[in-house]
């Protein structure tokens, strides 16, 4: 007779940025049921439609299981051995910038933490990227220009205990679903807690708000410097706050001086009614929290959106407490970890700055490295520029399609095809950028890999592998290792388990970082350096810091109203207004917007297999406002053509009311593989923040003709 043998093991969901904690069933090893974690903090029990049918997603369909080069398939040694040979023969040839890595906000931390050791430290490049890029690079920015630090200041309990929950460029109801639950709730058990909305479209989201801002794309700084100097205007400024804890606070007042709701009005096409509205019930409320998202980082003035924000937090003393603060909310399960290990090309491991001489020669003398970089690498956008320019010349893409993801779809094509080596690691077997794949990687996936994520609120979980890694598929960690080992640095990558690199990279956190009082460094997790293999097993979901003054984490970072700067006093920072990077013309008259829809996750290379997902929307389409659409002679379920001066897609069309006039909005998850003419894109072009070069994936100017 069988053995039959029940578990029920604790992990986290591997969608968005909310990072709920899940209790698997699984009989033999196979996962058979999910619900919520009722004790997760992110989530008590809690689950939205993706989570709820992740059991759906874990089949071995179209699964990568075998290492290949040039389409055959090959054993791990063969594998290892060329894409180590090919890095070294380019590094040498060409120097160690001639090579790239492109990672993504689904890696764990420990897979993320050894891909950046081995280029920044080993190979010597900063020239590692990733999909975070296009995430939530403006807020780490715009934190640290705020704070010295990108250190998120708030926690999802603020959710429950603000006065006022202003949701900027967020459709939480369908990215978020877990927090929008939790607001809910919240508003349920006090009326008066006020919600705004600040969105040019009117999304699931607005249903929840008292009222709903429709402001014009792209205004979202003319609206918090109006903000700014309505709160000075109004003698509603913390006078005291900034006094004892900030600088800059001149500059920036007088920088809003022609903030006036008039002005403010115009720009941000609202009504000074409006405005006037949401201002006042800023200044009235005790506690703000500002939840921001997408719609405020994709854009190319994304990190002057973030300051516009935290400045009236600041001005008003709404940080640090209970219930206030501004609160950047991540797109994906862990680009919070990606952030903790630096796997930003901007970055130094453990939120240290690669320009810091001082930072540089800590990393190295923790690593024991024989080099590290000692500038910034080529972010997402300029990578793949740089291979088009021939001056980087092999790239190896982690867990992420950019083909599909990244603005200007056929750029990035022309650069993968020009590329002379492109390494894909990817569970999936096809995807449109394994197209361009010399070699590819089989690795695991949600519910085979294990290690930590960290979520929105800085809370870092176990993600736990359910089932054994099918055929030859390796975990991210290991592959990286196995290839750091053939590239002669063995004993700098002698990990057998991903708590050994967990551990490492706790340790990295703390060191040389004070251990009492306040840290010279925000991000330390030092306490968590020691943990013996079942502790790690068993973590319980904490928020950093943890370390010797806080060794069960800390809820509210700034409560001591001290900050990362050398001063320790929060900077003001004095943004101005900008239009985005293009205008509608005669020729292209429509604003189009893209984002996520609630039941698909990205690609689709997990989601797009669960029939419960497809049910409510199966197809891509793009939105429309239906009086635009009568005006255009169009009729819902028409084939549209829509132009950029970038690309052309064709879609269904499907009728919003809630798109402001001018406006369309299209989702993002459909590939050339999935949809052959749907892939959105296309119509985006290589517009990117000037300071964080997030690209500006909100705002395209395109005309629609019938198909
Ligand atoms: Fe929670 Fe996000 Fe997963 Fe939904 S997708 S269950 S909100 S982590």
């Amino acid at each position: 007779t069988q053995q039959f043998e029940q578990k029920i093991i604790r992990s986290s969901c591997p969608y968005c940025g909310v990072g709920c904690g899940v209790d698997v069933t699984t009989i033999n090893s196979v996962p058979t049921a999910v619900k919520g974690t009722e004790t997760h903090p992110a989530n008590f029990g809690r689950l939205c439609v993706k989570g709820s049918n992740l059991i759906q997603t874990v089949d071995l369909d179209g699964r990568l299981l075998h290492p290949m080069i040039a389409d055959k398939p090959v054993d791990w040694e063969q594998a290892t051995l060329h894409v180590a040979d090919k890095f070294q023969q380019t590094i040498k040839k060409y120097g160690p910038d001639s090579v790239a890595f492109y990672v993504s906000g689904q890696l764990l931390t420990e897979d993320y933490y050894i891909a950046n050791k081995l280029m920044k430290g080993f190979i010597g490049s900063a020239n590692i990227d990733t999909n975070s890029r296009l995430c939530m690079s403006s807020a780490v920015a715009g934190y640290k220009r705020a704070f010295g630090s990108d250190t998120v200041p708030c926690s999802y309990e603020d959710l429950d205990h603000t006065e006022l929950l202003i949701l900027v460029g967020s459709n939480a109801a369908w990215t978020h679903p877990v927090l929008f639950q939790r607001m809910e709730k919240a508003k349920l058990a006090n009326p008066d807690v006020k919600i705004i909305v600040i969105d040019p479209r009117r999304s699931a989201t607005a249903e929840l708000a008292d009222f709903h801002l429709p402001l014009k794309a792209g205004s979202d700084v003319a609206l918090f410097n109006g903000l700014l100097h309505y709160l000075i205007q109004h003698n509603a400024i913390d006078n005291n706050y900034i006094n004892a804890h900030c600088e800059g606070w001149s500059t920036t007042a007088a920088g809003v001086a022609h903030s006036d709701i008039d002005n403010t009005a115009l720009l941000c096409d609202l009504s000074p009614e409006q405005l006037t509205q949401f201002y006042q019930l800023f200044a009235d409320s005790k506690s703000s929290v500002t939840f921001y998202s997408q719609g405020v980082n994709q854009s190319s003035q994304g990190v002057d959106k973030c300051n516009a924000i935290i400045n009236c937090h600041l001005a008003t003393g709404k940080i640090g407490k209970l219930g206030s603060g501004p609160f950047s909310i991540t797109g994906q399960p862990n680009a919070m970890g990606g952030r903790e290990v630096g796997g930003l090309a901007n970055m130094l491991a453990a939120h240290m700055n690669i320009e810091d001489q001082n930072h540089q020669q800590l990393v190295q003398e923790f690593w024991q490295s024989p080099t590290i970089c000692t500038k910034a690498g080529a972010k997402a956008i300029d990578l793949f520029d740089k291979i088009n320019a021939g001056e980087i010349k092999a790239v190896w893409i982690m867990a992420t399609n950019p083909l599909v993801s990244l603005p200007n779809r056929n750029v990035i094509e022309q650069a993968l095809k020009k590329c002379e080596f492109v390494v894909v690691s990817d569970c999936m077997e096809k995807n449109d950028t394994l197209t361009y794949a010399d070699v590819k990687l089989p690795a695991t996936t949600w519910g085979e890999k294990d290690g930590t994520v960290t979520n929105s609120e800085r809370r870092i979980s176990r993600q736990t592998g359910l089932m054994p890694a099918p055929g030859q598929a390796k975990h991210d960690w290991q592959i990286i290792r196995d290839v750091a080992h053939k590239m002669g640095f063995a004993s700098h990558f002698d990990y057998h388990h991903a708590a050994d690199i967990f551990k490492e990279h706790a340790a990295l956190s703390g060191y040389k970082n004070g251990s009492h009082g306040h840290a010279v460094r925000d991000f330390d997790i030092s306490g968590l350096s020691t943990l013996s293999l079942n502790e790690y097993n068993r973590l319980i979901p904490v928020q950093w810091p943890i370390n010797s003054t806080y060794p069960n984490g800390r809820q509210h970072i700034f409560d001591d109203g001290l900050f990362y700067t050398p001063s320790q006093k929060a900077q003001f920072i004095h943004v101005v207004a900008q239009l985005p990077q293009q205008t509608p013309t005669t020729e292209f008259p429509y604003i189009l917007n893209s984002g996520r829809l609630r039941d698909q996750w990205h690609t689709m290379s997990r989601t797009g297999k669960s029939a419960a997902l497809a049910k409510n929307i199966k197809e891509p389409f793009l939105f429309i406002n239906p009086k635009e659409a009568e005006q255009l002679g169009l009729s819902k379920s028409d084939l549209v053509k829509v132009t950029s001066p970038y690309g052309e897609v064709i879609l269904p069309l499907q009728f919003d009311k809630g798109l402001k006039v001018g406006n369309v909005f299209a989702p993002i998850h459909w590939s050339q593989l999935t949809a052959p003419t749907a892939n959105i894109s296309k119509c985006f072009g290589s517009f990117v923040d000037p300071i964080s070069g997030q690209p500006e994936s909100k705002f395209t100017v395109v005309k629609i003709e019938k198909y």
